[in-house]
């Protein structure tokens, strides 16, 4: 069978992206299973707008390596302000509303290029919220009569990130807004200080058992 009649025999799906490691084990499973995806960037959440396109050019370089079209759809930031950020650190009621706008928009691209089934690469991320994910994303399909195709991919996060590095892709360590990335130094710094602290406790230990002895 010659390339493009393989091709035809799969099935298209538009591919929401929210960075280029994260849709590496996506597209190959989706791919093994029968799927063609196109990627649909629409992540108005990444701050600042460096780091927004820093990633959006990570994911077009990788798109091109492996021949698939990626669709650059809206990336509507003052909405993003407006819907979202106002939510602040309340973690789970600012991601809902961060997946309603990006995955709103991945929907409407879907429905105007006549794509029937859509995904999203951020079932690989055990830091995302996944129930969250679902619930959002499954309301939106259904109501746009679309075919959300959901799986769980958390277990090849590690993979992800093994493969990501020996491709010397660009990674991040925060998922995108302001919030996540004051979040995740906070995370950051309290793991180090456990690790000092552990650190104190054991020489000290060693230290009073020399002197017993
Ligand atoms: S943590 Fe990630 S998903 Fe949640 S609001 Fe921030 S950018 Fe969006």
């Amino acid at each position: 069978m010659k390339q493009d009649e393989r091709t035809c025999a799969r099935t298209p799906l538009l591919l929401h992206a929210c960075c280029a490691p994260c849709s590496i084990e996506p597209i190959l499973h989706l791919r093994k299973e029968g799927f063609e995806p196109t990627i649909c960037w629409t992540n108005p959440n990444i701050q600042p707008i460096e780091e927004h396109n820093l990633r959006l050019d990570t994911m077009r370089a990788y798109a091109n390596e492996l021949g698939l079209q990626l669709i650059v759809a809206s990336d509507d930031r003052d909405g993003w302000e407006r819907r979202v950020a106002g939510a602040g650190f309340d973690r789970e009621r600012r991601c809902r509303a961060c997946y309603a706008q990006r995955l709103t928009e991945l929907c409407q691209v879907a429905c105007e290029r006549g794509f029937t089934h859509v995904s999203t690469t951020l079932v690989v991320s055990p830091y995302q919220l996944f129930d969250v994910c679902h619930d959002v994303f499954k309301k939106l399909c259904d109501a746009q009569g679309l075919t959300m195709v959901w799986r769980d991919f958390r277990p090849y996060y590690p993979e992800a990130t093994r493969l990501s590095r020996e491709a010397d892709m660009y990674r991040q360590n925060y998922c995108g807004c302001r919030f996540s990335a004051a979040e995740a130094a906070f995370d950051r710094q309290s793991i180090r200080d456990e690790r000092k602290a552990a650190k104190a406790a054991a020489r000290a230990q060693m230290q009073s058992k020399a002197h017993v002895s």
